[in-house]
């Protein structure tokens, strides 16, 4: 591991971020070089500080620390996001003998500069004892490698030498912010101390200093475990694309429906789920002991809030049997629960303590032939999980070749898993209808396509625009991307007609995140053409996608759900057609007639799954933001004309004839489509007309 320190860089860092003071843009930068290095630190690991001085309102010349807060990660982090603290009062807490850790929030937060600051570090105090102006923590892999181990204090010693502490493991918080001042102040010549089982600290009085004698000590941790794995090498190997998606398209449901929480009085809780099948994740599974040494606790407990304590490996699975593979994921889960049930209450015993419990599910789990998936209730979380444990085998293959793998013991990561401060990391946001649920979309890059995929994903679910034209569903998987969060979308290129294609699309969806939900058979094409005019390739067109697509569609979204076997809405965008018909139309209303119709009957051989089926009838949609609907534009300047209107005016005229006057929007479509797969009101085989009111299209 090398410096990345450039004088270039630092002096950005300055012009930048200078209006806070040169050593806090300074800090901004170094910090910003440990947290973009996954070697280090890993999605909001690590804190660093730095220690000056600033001036009160009433001009008062004060000692000020400042300290990474919470919620933010390093690699983007910005002078806002380190929140400026009361230096010398927070020395004078090291008199006491102890101090709760809801005391020590309550101390960090009333000795804040600035009110709005987010929460300090749970480290902060640590920080604010070590006298030196800057303070580098993270939780270095090859630091890990070496701190995890039986024989792990000796390890250290020898691959450090002298200048370096080695301290016990201390939960963070005050007793350990304590033991890391006793043993600088034992050591003063020390310039980094490593924590037993939880990572490094460094410190130096300028923000470079500390920042490569951080990178120095990680390095020689790095060259010391490499040169003890010498001859020893993990061999790589990997699936093809084809492999992967068929083995976590039959896995991924199963495993996702396992690992749903059926809930009393709520909805069920669902997961997605973040497949890594990179070749240096399948190769450490492939590893002779690898179920006894990845059944083994985290690099750090810092991780055990994203991971928890242990992963579900699963033994040989029986790739090619699917349902003896779901037997195994079956018992794999239910042992799983079983064991984190019982380490919950023998810690709670162990411990004296009460703790409202956390479910019992995995958020790893290991399979050798496909790799390591993370579980999570967002795919943010489950990416989360997915690069940790990518780290951490890495680690463990490691840290066995230099020695025995050791992680912390039982009750010490119970109290990191049950800390509140680190359970407050994770956040609790505010419920939305379709959290957790995955929504696929035919169609999806068509106007309606968009405002259903928009709509889903802003009630919090994960969307999958399907489309024949691949470029233009992607870029609407991207567009929800930059709206809703890196990871909410995927875009993928199928033909509804097609059975394979279809099949596929699914199975993508299976790698993207383990199943679906929620299916809206939504794809369409249109004609206007008098029945004594049309011809027999245009009637199969029209049937083909407009019947045979959602019959299809219906039926891959089964295979799925049936697997997943946690219910799930299915909802076709019919027409209003079906009931109102007009002229020149028949290919078209008849092919939908012909879905609503099927629609029905899946209702009926769906609901012992609990699948509910209805369908939405929605009239003259023109557009969804930029995207025009593709149906008007087939049948618009006949419409008008026959009218005798411009195709601009065909809006107002659409308006004006419905009961309610109001220009029916894409987005009600999509709203229509959230109420349904919320589940709010129980009912299957429904057709909701999205039409402003039109008498003669009402439901019969
Ligand atoms: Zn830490």
């Amino acid at each position: 591991m090398q410096s990345r320190y450039e004088d270039v860089g630092a002096q950005a860092a300055i012009e930048r971020w200078g209006a806070h003071g040169e050593a806090v843009a300074l800090r901004v930068y170094t910090s910003r070089l440990i947290g973009q290095d996954p070697g280090l630190v890993l999605h909001g690991g690590g804190n660093t500080s730095v220690k000056g001085r600033r001036r009160t309102l009433l001009g008062d010349d004060v000692e000020c620390l400042w300290v990474k807060g919470s919620g933010s990660s390093l690699d983007r982090v910005e002078p806002r996001d380190l929140p400026a603290l009361d230096l010398a009062y927070l020395r004078r807490l090291r008199t006491l003998d102890q101090l709760s850790d809801e005391e020590m929030q309550n101390q960090l937060r009333t000795h804040l500069f600035d009110a709005s600051s987010p929460n300090p570090s749970v480290e902060a105090l640590l920080h604010a004892f070590l006298p030196q102006t800057f303070v580098d923590h993270s939780h270095a892999d090859a630091i890990c490698v070496l701190t995890n181990q039986e024989d792990g204090e000796a390890i250290l010693r020898d691959a450090m030498g002298d200048g370096v502490l080695v301290l016990p493991f201390i939960m963070p918080g005050f007793p350990l912010a304590k033991a890391v001042a006793d043993a600088f102040e034992r050591a003063p010549t020390a310039h980094g101390i490593v924590l037993a089982k939880h990572g490094l600290f460094t410190f130096g009085d300028t923000a470079r200093e500390s920042y490569e004698r951080h990178i120095e000590l990680v390095d020689r941790a790095e060259r010391f475990a490499l040169s003890r794995a010498e001859g020893r090498v993990v061999s790589f190997s990997s699936l093809t694309p084809e492999e992967s998606r068929e083995r976590m398209g039959t896995v991924g449901p199963v495993l996702r429906g396992l690992l749903a929480e059926r809930r009393v009085d709520a909805d069920t809780k669902r997961v997605v789920l973040e497949l890594d099948d990179s070749p240096a994740t399948l190769g450490a599974l492939g590893i002779e002991d690898a179920a006894a040494l990845f059944s083994t606790g985290p690099l750090t407990p810092d991780h055990v809030i994203r991971t928890k304590a242990m992963p579900l490996f699963v033994h040989a699975p029986a790739w090619g049997d699917p349902s003896r593979l779901a037997e195994q994921l079956r018992a794999g889960v239910s042992a799983y629960r079983d064991a984190y049930d019982a380490y919950f209450a023998r810690s709670c015993k162990a411990r004296g303590v009460t703790r409202t419990k956390l479910d019992s599910g995995p958020r790893v789990v290991l399979l050798p032939g496909l790799g390591a998936i993370g579980v999570g209730a967002t795919k943010k979380a489950a990416r989360v999980a997915s690069d940790i444990t990518r780290h951490t085998l890495r680690g463990k293959v490691l840290a066995a070749e230099v020695g025995a793998y050791e992680a912390l013991d039982e009750l010490d990561l119970f109290d990191m898993e049950y800390w509140s401060l680190e359970q407050a990391k994770l956040g609790h946001a505010t419920p939305r209808a379709l959290d957790g649920q995955v929504a696929l979309v035919t169609g999806g890059a068509g106007a309606i396509g968009a405002a259903i995929l928009e709509r889903c994903a802003a009630s919090g679910a994960h969307v999958v625009a399907v489309d024949r034209d691949g470029d233009r569903a992607r870029a609407a998987a991207e567009e929800i991307d930059a709206r809703f969060g890196c990871g909410t979308a995927l875009g993928v290129e199928a033909d509804v007609t097609d059975e394979a294609s279809m099949r596929r699309a699914f199975d993508e969806t299976c790698v993207a995140f383990g199943g679906v939900d929620l299916v809206v058979a939504n794809a369409g094409v249109a004609l206007v053409a008098a029945i004594e005019r049309v011809s027999a390739a245009e009637l199969r067109r029209l049937s083909d996608v407009n019947y045979i697509g959602v019959a299809l569609t219906i039926r891959e979204a089964t295979r799925v759900l049936r697997a997943q076997g946690t219910g799930g809405s299915i909802v076709v965008n019919a027409s209003k057609n079906v009931f109102a018909p007009g002229k020149d139309f028949g290919a078209y209303s008849a092919s939908k007639a012909a879905a609503l119709q099927i629609a029905k009957v899946a209702a009926i051989e769906l609901a012992p799954l609990g699948v509910r089926v209805n369908a939405i009838n929605a009239d003259a949609i023109f557009a969804h933001g930029e995207v025009t609907s593709g149906l008007w534009d087939e049948v618009g300047p006949e419409r008008a004309k026959s009218r005798g209107m411009s195709t601009e005016e065909l809006p107002a005229f659409y308006r004006d004839r419905n009961l309610l006057k109001t220009a029916v929007q894409a987005a009600h479509v999509g709203d229509a489509v959230v109420f349904f797969a919320s589940g709010a009101v129980s009912t299957t085989g429904a057709t909701l007309p999205v039409d402003g009111g039109v008498a003669e299209a009402f439901p019969r």
